[in-house]
């Protein structure tokens, strides 16, 4: 099913020559100078600028495409695989072994150097938007069914009661977690609470990827972490990455419209992405109310350099809704940009990248300035 989709999102028309994100759950992207074989692969250190190396994996609950060009390409592919299978391994809910379950088993503890970052970064942005991003929401995410999508059915998707939500949202507040940075110690504040970092975590990881290719030497490569597309530097031919905007319904290929980036991170946030079964709830969580967010927006779409930002504030900008999210952007207008697809199908853009973005036929757009 899941490659199903990603064979309708590479062929549908104007996407041959695009790369496309946000086919959720699903890789959404192809660079779009791509040779169909590429006769260096077996001699990379030789290998000229644009030649271009790739490996299509599962990692995180999706597919990823990791794209890399010149002589350095092949080894850059094969530690940006390495490193993200690590991260997985850290931060995976579904894992048991993983550093998030041993901390949400016993209530805190030591830190990774990554969950470290993370629970930065994330703490940060909790303050930074009025709690709109909440790392402590897993308890709501776990009564909702979210952990265990596949045990739901249409004809059971098990709503929790308002008694349910109130008393499992008593847990959620990351102002409870209390973070020793120079111990690298996380510590939560009352019993029961539980942390989740998969608002940000796969902007963490293209992020640190892409970090870690320019380290190597790289200078050109694309990353498609289920949707999630992050880019070094420009194409090898001097010319932008093109990446679609995604129509908010997994049964469509289709796009909304396509935005042109270098060295930038497209990360998009959606109300169609994980739904239980047989409703519209979906995954993204006021944690005001414990409900999944319905505030008229769609889609939200982060244009950033700071692929971690872009994850995290896709989500918090969603939850926050459309008329805060402005302010809140007004406010950080240096640090990224954002494209709004509202539930009437419009496109709201900031000014910093409405040049750089083309609705598809039919699409309006305006500008936010
Ligand atoms: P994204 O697709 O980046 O918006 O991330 C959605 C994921 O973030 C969900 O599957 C949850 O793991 C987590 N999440 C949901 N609501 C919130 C929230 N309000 N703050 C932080 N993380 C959240
Ligand atoms: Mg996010």
């Amino acid at each position: 099913m899941k490659m199903k989709k990603f064979t309708a999102c590479l062929t549908a028309g104007v996407l041959s020559a695009a790369l496309l994100a946000g086919c959720s759950g699903t890789p959404a992207g192809k660079a779009e100078s791509a040779p169909d074989k590429n006769p260096a692969q077996s001699h990379s250190e030789t290998a000229t600028e644009d030649a271009r190396f790739d490996d299509t994996f599962l990692a995180m609950d999706t597919v990823m495409t990791v794209s890399a060009f010149g002589p350095k390409g092949q080894a850059g592919v094969k530690a940006a695989r390495e490193k993200i299978e690590a991260l997985d391994a850290l931060l995976s809910t579904g894992s048991e072994t993983s550093e998030v379950s041993r901390l949400n088993a016993e209530g805190g503890g030591s830190l990774s150097e990554d969950t470290l970052a993370l629970a930065k970064a994330s703490l940060a942005l909790y303050e930074d938007t009025d709690g709109a991003f909440d790392i402590s929401i897993y308890p709501v995410m776990k009564l909702w069914g979210f952990d265990r999508l596949d045990d739901l059915s249409a004809d059971n998707p098990d709503i929790p009661t308002k008694e349910e939500l109130a008393e499992t949202l008593a847990l959620v507040d990351a102002g409870e977690l209390s973070l020793d940075t120079e111990n690298s110690v996380l510590t939560y504040g009352l019993p029961g609470m539980a942390v989740d970092f998969g608002g940000i975590t796969k902007g963490y990881a293209s992020d640190t990827v892409i970090h870690m290719l320019r380290d190597m030497g790289i200078r050109h490569a694309l990353l498609n972490l289920g949707g999630n597309v992050q880019a070094l530097g420009a194409k090898p031919d001097g010319s932008k990455w093109r990446v679609g905007i995604r129509y908010p319904d997994l049964q469509s290929s289709d796009i909304v419209g396509i935005v042109s980036v270098e060295n930038k991170a497209v990360i998009t946030s959606g109300d169609y992405e994980r739904t239980i079964p047989g409703t519209d709830y979906h995954h993204i969580i006021d944690p005001a109310t414990g409900w999944p967010v319905e505030n008229g927006l769609r889609s939200v779409t982060i244009v950033s350099e700071d692929g971690t930002l872009a994850d995290g504030l896709s989500t918090s900008l969603f939850v926050m809704g459309m008329e805060k999210a402005e302010e809140y952007w007004r406010s950080h207008r240096e640090a990224f940009d954002v494209i709004f697809l509202t539930e009437d199908l419009k496109l709201h853009v900031t000014e910093g990248i409405a040049e750089d973005f083309k609705p598809a036929d039919g699409y309006k757009m305006d500008i936010i300035s």
